[in-house]
């Protein structure tokens, strides 16, 4: 079933074909600070709509998309190589329980 979601202020809105089934729970320098809960797509199952601002940093892979307006994490997706998915912050979507799925730590504290 069809699942959208948006930022705070409603500036960026994201539509996917479904809830995850899991999400990642990351411990690296930046997801530890901003608390994200991410999920996988192929880029092509993704529609976001509304401007976005990415953050690039280390090894420079992938942006790191926010709502420039309210600030939340939206999204990141690759800058370069094709990695046949881009992460979704599941916080933000419509009936997203965290309790109802399984979360998956990964542990790329440096
Ligand atoms: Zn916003």
């Amino acid at each position: 079933m069809p699942v959208e979601g948006s930022c705070h202020c409603g500036n960026v809105r994201i539509q996917l074909p479904s809830l995850p089934a899991w999400v990642a729970d990351c411990n690296c320098s930046l997801c530890r600070r901003t608390a994200w809960r991410t999920a996988y797509y192929p880029p092509a199952d993704v529609r976001i709509s509304g401007e976005t601002v990415a953050y690039v940093w280390g090894d420079r892979m992938i942006g790191i998309h926010h709502c420039p307006v309210c600030g939340c994490g939206t999204h990141w997706q690759t800058l370069r190589e094709d990695f046949g998915r881009m992460g979704i912050n599941a916080r933000l979507l419509d009936g997203f329980d965290e309790s109802a799925v399984q979360v998956r730590k990964f542990d790329n504290a440096a």
